[in-house]
Order: structure tokens, then sequence, then C-alpha cells
């Protein structure tokens, strides 16, 4: 079916000769754009006020074929692009309006400022934890939390195609935290690796490592194939949204080819290369030119996996989670991880709680094949490891979730059942508390290593999906 469509409409529905070429659209330039002349003035004026203090990021593609503007506001696409009113509270954006209109230049800045430190209060120390070292020396842009899974930030690889408000990233795009951890030292990655031998996985983050150029991404992959040493590193994978929202990258792009032909030759050493795609809506596998992403992709012998964070306004609803995940079945993809949306950003706009978040998994996953059941969650990208929640059960007369770690820092306590105390509001794990004492091992509160820890960090982990 798929296969009919993209022989017989597809590839006619994509312009080879006239490819579109990738820039970014942002507050600066977003009025220029036929879209903006058609919103809505109050949609408008509250974007206007809001992206000062939380930047959008967004390009041509996803304004013209993701976005639907006749189901403005509340298309998901939209309301995950774009500020809205509502991620400010009444004073806060009545702050910003009136500075904005009194040209008060230098207030402006401070009270945006200010408020940007309200969303996110700890931005610092995103890295401070667990930086690794070579030969004593400490190692920027690598995070080594999990024995076999390594993150590395490569340095060109730290812008993104959105600015999720609600991502971990966040307070690193709107210039809160700097980009100091990131790393362009290839003999540095691979001094680290080849001391580590228990790691089989690197995974390329960001931002978006697929902003960089095909020639700078091969320069670490060359470097890793090449080097006797690495043999252990069985599986590169890539953590991306562009698959979503820029997949002209793999088909259009100058140097699609080129980068397709780094997945070759990954695949062609014995290894695997997985891209980890952060899909958050069916809609951003509807298009042509995502079709012909996933298909060039996996011609090359990678595998695609997707995972996203549940978003309210944008996927709380069950029928889009299964729908996306048997779209995404059908054209090759595999479901991954369903994430809790992290603590960070506008939260309270996207935010839900742990329990609804819970039924709306369940829902989802009961109306999907074995095949898509693949997928894990919801689990939340906590300091102390990948927390899934498993589910409510009363538990002697107690209201408990019933909790697992799928990766923790302490690897003994993977996969043991546990409980906390039910609480109908909790939306992270760091509210919640053990049921019993024979739960609270499971808790980080007297980890040695939980010290170190600045209360109200945001840790830094792939929860926010890309
Ligand atoms: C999620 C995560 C990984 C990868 O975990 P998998 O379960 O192997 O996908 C690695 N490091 C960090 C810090 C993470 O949060
Ligand atoms: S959630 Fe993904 S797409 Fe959004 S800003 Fe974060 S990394 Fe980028």
């Amino acid at each position: 079916m798929i296969q009919e469509q993209r022989n017989d409409a597809t590839l006619d529905l994509i312009d080879f000769d006239q490819p579109q070429r990738f820039k970014a659209i942002t507050r600066s330039n977003v009025t220029s754009t036929p879209e903006w002349e058609g919103l809505d003035p109050d949609l408008r004026a509250g974007i206007e006020v809001v992206s000062a203090v939380l930047p959008f990021r967004t390009n041509q593609y996803v304004m013209e074929e993701l976005i639907d503007w006749n189901a403005v506001p509340d298309d998901p696409i939209f309301r995950l692009t774009f500020p809205h009113k509502d991620m400010l509270s009444n004073e806060q954006f009545e702050r910003i309006r009136e500075l904005q209109a009194s040209d008060q230049k230098e207030e402006l800045k401070a009270a945006i400022r200010e408020i940007q430190l309200e969303l996110n209060p700890h931005p610092a120390g995103q890295m401070t934890h667990n930086v690794p070292t070579v030969a004593g020396e400490p190692v920027p842009g690598i995070q080594h939390k999990y024995d076999q899974t390594t993150l590395f930030f490569p340095a060109h690889g730290q812008t993104c195609h959105a600015y999720c408000t609600f991502c971990f990233r966040w307070a690193q795009f709107v210039g809160l935290d700097d980009m100091k951890f990131a790393n362009k030292d290839v003999d540095q990655l691979a001094a680290y690796l080849g001391e580590h031998p228990e790691i089989s996985d690197v995974l390329f983050t960001g931002g978006d490592p697929m902003v960089m150029k095909s020639k700078v991404f091969a320069r670490y992959i060359d470097r890793i194939l090449e080097d006797p040493e690495l043999a252990h590193i069985q599986t590169i994978r890539i953590g991306t949204k562009s698959v979503a929202y820029w997949p002209q990258r793999y088909v259009t792009d100058a140097d699609a080819e080129e980068l397709l032909d780094i997945f070759r030759r990954i695949i062609a050493s014995g290894r695997t290369v997985a891209i980890m795609g952060h899909y958050s809506h069916p809609v951003e596998l509807s298009t042509p030119m995502s079709r012909e992403a996933v298909r060039r992709i996996r011609e090359t012998g990678a595998n695609i996996r997707m995972q996203s964070p549940l978003i309210r306004h944008v996927n709380d609803d069950p029928d889009v989670w299964t729908e996306m995940w048997n779209t995404g079945v059908r054209l090759g993809l595999i479901p991954y991880y369903f994430f809790v949306e992290r603590d960070t950003g506008a939260r309270g706009y996207f935010e839900t709680p742990l329990d609804k978040c819970h039924e709306i998994f369940v829902e989802a996953y009961s109306k999907v094949s074995g095949i898509a059941r693949t997928v894990r969650g919801p689990s939340m990208s906590a300091f102390p490891g990948k927390v899934h929640i498993l589910g409510v059960r009363d538990v002697g007369g107690q209201k408990a979730f019933v909790l697992e770690y799928l990766q923790c820092r302490r690897g003994e306590l993977v996969r043991q059942p546990f409980f906390a105390k039910y609480d109908p509001k909790a939306t992270w794990f760091d509210t919640l508390e053990p049921l019993t004492e024979a739960d609270a091992p499971f808790f980080p509160g007297n980890w040695p290593d939980a010290a170190e820890e600045t209360p109200g960090t945001v840790p830094l982990t792939v929860g926010s999906a890309s």
C-alpha cells in the first residue's frame, strides 16, 4: 500500500528540481510569512509577547505541510511550535506586554531574564554531574550515566529544529545555559570509548546532531569505524527531530546522499544505525517528504525508532498514539519510548498528571498489535534513572503507583517493582514518596551521589525525546 503510494504518488509530489532549502523561521522573520498575515490578531499578539520569553524556531516545511492553519489555534503542531498566552501567568504576560509597548529596552531585557529564571530556576549545572575524564582530564560533551550507552554532544549539533519549551535543552536555547559542554574533539571521544569496553552504544544527541553537515558528522563516525580499539561499539544512535521537522535532510538536501552513505559505512562495518526519531504526532509521518525520508534511511539498512513525550494540547489523546504507532509500524518504524514530559520551561502548560499519562498510554497500547508493543512507557527520565509507571494499585488499603526502573544509576535496582504513594496531582518523580519503608531504597533521597545534585537542577538526559 505504502509502496504503491510511493511509486505512484509520493515521489511525484516531491519537487526534486527545486528542492526547498532550509531556512529557520523565528520571531524575527515570521512576520513576513503568508501564514502570519492570515493569523488571528489576538493570537499574533500573544505570540509576540510570549516569544520574547519563550522563543520559537521552526521552518517553512513545518509551517506549510504540518500545520493545518484552518485548525489553528488547536492544531497540534501549531501548539507545539508557537508559544501561547497561557504559558505565562497573567501578571508575567502583562508585564512583558507593557514593557514592549513602552519600548523600555533594558527593563524588558531584565524582565525576560527574570521570568525565564522563574520557569527554569536552576539552568546551570546540567552537565556538572559525572563529567567523565580521560587520563585525569575532564571530557566535555560526553555523558555516561548508564553503562552501555554514552551520550555524545557534538559541538556542531547544538541547535535544534524546534525550541520546545518543555525540553531540557530549552535553557541552552534561550542562553541561560552555555554550550561549553559540547565537544568537537574526535580524539577525545575515541579515547574515552577506548577506555570503556562496557560501552556498546554511542548516542549522538544535541540540540539535534542532524543539523551538522554530513562532512562534520563523518569525522566522528569514520574515527570510530577506523579504530581497532573501538570494535566494542556496536550501535550508533542518532537522536533527532529532523525526520519529522526537516525530512529533506535525507532526501533533497545537498549532502543528503553523503549522510546516507555514512549510514551505509557504519552498517558495512558490522554495526547498527539506530535513528531515535522524535515523532510527536502522526501528521509528522503523513507527508510524501517524511515517508521518502523514512524509505531512504531504511534502504541503507538503518532502523528508525520513534519516541516522544506525552504533551498536553498536542498528543494527549490515545487515538493519536495508536495512529502514530500504527502508521510508524507500517512504514517500518519501531515504537520505542513514551515519555512523561519533563519538569522545565512552560511545564504548567504542557504537563499531564502521571495517572492520566498512564491511562492514555494503556488505552493506546491496548489498541495496537504486539509488533507495536515494543513501546515502553510512560517513562520519566529523572535524575536517578528512567522510571516506568506500571500502574496504580490498591496495596493493603492504600492507593499506590507501581513503578520500576528501566535504567538506573544503580544497576541493581533495574526492573525491580516498587511502590510510591498515590498522588493524583503528581506530574514528576521528584514529588513522589515511598509507600513503605521497603520502597525507600528506590528513592534517591539518601543515595550517596544524590548529594551532588543541586536541588531543582534539571539533570541532562535524553528524556525530551530527540
Ligand atoms: C535514556 C537514556 C539513555 C538511553 O537509554 P536506553 O534505554 O538504552 O534507550 C542513555 N543515557 C541517558 C542519560 C538516558 O537518559
Ligand atoms: S524536544 Fe526534541 S525537537 Fe523539541 S527542542 Fe527538545 S530536542 Fe528539539
